[in-house]
């Protein structure tokens, strides 16, 4: 999965005639004032981390461009601060195109009330309608009905028609307008986007250049929800450590098997994607090292670590080659080991 930045997903959104704000990469210089500064990272919640701000002069731009560079969100700290023209908004909806597994079809998700609060809606209030290829009309009014802008039903059937076809064309599989807005004008903007792409489906798109590198693909979301976070070497002593978590009572968020190459750059990757679940807790890392280091493992859990200050406690168990060099080098960074995986979990649940 390869997950694009609210930028390159206005971008194609354009590219398929969906209304996005006008907008520019802010450098020295702005283009247009007005305008609001975004935070480009890959997480939601900018809004309320400060990471979005309006800017009317040369000096407030410059003034905020600089503090959000400067502003880690959820422990990401943007390398592109992207400007738009401000919308004058009338109401924030909710819009996105998810795969829905159980149907097994794509499905449009909607709320009359989007914007950052839109968490605090009850899942059940949520319209869902199963798309095909057929019925791109009908569910847009359906949709301009729900929403309760009848006036709005030819422009939403065209939105609706249009999102279809850009998932299908751009191998999506998460793609979603959080707030769809409603201008005082009356027009429907996508006032942010995040659009999920499926990397398998790359070498049909040599135009894919996104800035953030592909996820690890064996790297697996469980439970958005959970509240620990695996990391084991090897597929099999992953799943094994994964249904360890839950044995003890726990809620296991994700699967990842970081293989036999643990090094600083796959281990902050890994720690960065954690990051991103709600309500981890902790970080249970269980490597059982034959041809990988135990050593070089520690190197990279210390690298990693010291570059995030968010990161969430870990419960490390660490075995195998080279256990000695690496129990001294986590010592002298106060980082803690187990010798089993018990003792990991017992200590995880402390922590919770
Ligand atoms: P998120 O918090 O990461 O989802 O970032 P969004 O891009 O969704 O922005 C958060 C909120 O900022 C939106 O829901 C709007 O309420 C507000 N916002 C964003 N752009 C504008 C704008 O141009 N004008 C106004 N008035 N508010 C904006
Ligand atoms: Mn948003």
């Amino acid at each position: 999965m390869v997950k694009l930045l609210e930028y390159e997903a206005k971008k194609i959104l354009a590219t398929h005639d969906i209304a996005v704000p006008k907008n520019y990469i802010a450098e020295d210089v702005p283009r247009f004032l007005p305008a609001v500064l975004k935070s480009q990272v890959l997480t939601g919640g900018r809004g309320k981390a400060g990471g979005v701000v309006i800017v009317k002069t040369n000096e407030e731009y410059e003034a905020a461009r600089q503090k959000l560079a400067g502003l880690k969100i959820k422990g990401f700290l943007p390398k592109t601060i992207l400007a738009e023209e401000l919308l004058d908004i009338d109401h924030e909806y909710y819009l996105s195109f998810i795969i829905d597994k159980k149907v097994p079809s794509i499905t449009l998700m909607a709320h009359k009330n989007g914007g950052v609060e839109v968490e605090e809606n009850d899942p059940n209030e949520f319209l869902h309608i199963p798309l095909d290829d057929k019925n791109a009309e009908a569910a847009g009014e359906q949709l301009a009905d729900y929403y309760d802008l009848p006036e709005k039903t030819f422009i939403l059937q065209d939105i609706v028609e249009r999102l279809y076809q850009t998932f299908i064309e751009q191998d999506i599989t998460l793609l979603e307008i959080n707030p769809l807005v409603l201008t005082k004008s009356g027009e429907l903007v996508a006032g942010d986007a995040k659009i999920v792409c499926d990397d398998s489906a790359s070498f049909r798109h040599p135009d894919w250049h996104f800035e953030v590198e592909k996820a690890e693909t064996n790297f697996v979301t469980l439970d958005q929800k959970g509240n620990v976070a695996t990391i084991a070497n090897g597929a099999g002593l992953a799943m094994a450590t994964v249904d360890a978590v839950a044995e003890a009572g726990l809620r296991p968020a994700n699967f990842l098997d970081i293989g036999g190459g643990a090094n600083e750059a796959s281990v902050l990757a890994a720690f960065k994607r954690i990051m991103e679940y709600p309500e981890i807790k902790v970080i249970i890392i269980n490597i059982f090292a034959g041809i990988t280091r135990c050593d070089e493992v520690a190197k990279a859990i210390i690298a990693a670590k010291s570059q995030l200050d968010t990161l969430p406690p870990l419960a490390i168990r660490l075995a195998g080659t080279n256990y000695e060099q690496a129990a001294e080098l986590l010592a002298e960074n106060n980082i803690t080991i187990h010798p089993n995986l018990e003792q990991a979990l017992k200590s995880a649940k402390e922590t919770i």
